[in-house]
């Protein structure tokens, strides 16, 4: 238990010599599968208490390049500060973190935004009195960041224009380039958010709710544009839709009260009696 104690105390600590990247010693949890190439995303152990509530308890989870992975669970299962710990807008209270084989653990929300690890809708990203195109080059230009001198050169801003245009194109937003985003229809103004998140190129990309307030044909607009985006990286989204998620998702996690109730595919844990009880039950009633 020492062990665990000097890791857990060490998370934060990057002086700490219990808790390295490939130490053995500082490794009480179980090993992830990150060493699989396919494995984009790991978490093992992953807690958080608030006060002495624990409201993520032991997470374990493998999130795979090319899938769409879906967490889902009743209200106050834990989604939502799962998301947080993984995006690091909060710190574990235990646990460790793997990005392809890397340990993040202790990384900041700035490093891992830099690795591809990147969160939809967190930066309020649309500008309401820009067009469609002026928020989409906007967003292109910020992960050059600091490099503001590059955009004056022509050859960038050629590059800059392709690109905004093939991102319009992605999200079925070309019709629209010209609109205030103000204007837009609010199933049209999240494939906006979309396309501004894909401008930072995320190679694994989480989605909090990404059909929340949506219906009909929205949903399956929003459906189809993340099972396009989730080619070639990884994608981990919360969604309470549940046709959304036999239709989509290829692996899923279940919370519950903080832990993992169950995972695997949709068959896996639909004929879950546990998950059943929990919660599919109740929303088919
Ligand atoms: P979900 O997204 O699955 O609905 P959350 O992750 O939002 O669940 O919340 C999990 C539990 O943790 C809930 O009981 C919630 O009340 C509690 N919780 C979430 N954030 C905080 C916080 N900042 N302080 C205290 N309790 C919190
Ligand atoms: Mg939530």
């Amino acid at each position: 238990m020492i062990l665990l104690e000097n890791a857990v105390r060490g998370i934060y600590a990057p002086d700490s010599a219990s808790i390295t990247s490939n130490s053995p010693v500082g490794s009480p949890f179980s090993e992830p599968l990150s060493e699989k190439p396919s494995v984009a995303l790991s978490a093992r152990g992953l807690s958080k208490r608030f006060n002495d509530f624990p409201a993520v308890d032991g997470v374990d989870l493998d999130v795979h390049d090319g899938s769409v992975h879906a967490l889902i669970g009743p209200n106050g299962a834990g989604k939502t500060t799962v998301f947080n710990l993984l995006t690091k807008f909060l710190r574990p209270s235990a646990g460790r973190l793997w990005f392809r084989g890397q340990d993040i653990t202790t990384a900041s929300a700035v490093d891992i935004a830099r690795m591809g690890i990147v969160r939809s809708f967190q930066i309020s990203s649309i500008f309401s009195s820009m067009t469609v195109l002026e928020n989409v080059r906007v967003a292109l230009q910020r992960p050059a960041g600091l490099a503001h001198q590059f955009w004056k050169s022509d050859s960038a801003m050629a590059q800059l224009d392709q690109r905004t245009f093939e991102l319009l194109d992605e999200v079925g937003l070309d019709q629209w380039k010209f609109e205030l985003a103000d204007q837009l229809p609010y199933g049209r103004k999240r494939a906006l958010e979309l396309a501004t998140t894909l401008a930072l190129e995320p190679r694994i990309l989480l989605l909090d709710e990404p059909t929340a307030g949506m219906a009909g044909e929205d949903i399956s607009t929003m459906t189809r544009l993340i099972r396009k985006v989730s080619a070639g990286r990884a994608v981990l989204m919360v969604e309470h839709n549940l046709s959304v998620v036999a239709d989509l998702c290829d692996h899923i996690t279940v919370l519950q009260r903080g832990k993992v109730l169950a995972a695997g595919t949709y068959e896996d844990i639909s004929s879950n009696t546990e998950v059943r009880r929990a919660y599919i039950g109740d929303d088919d009633a």
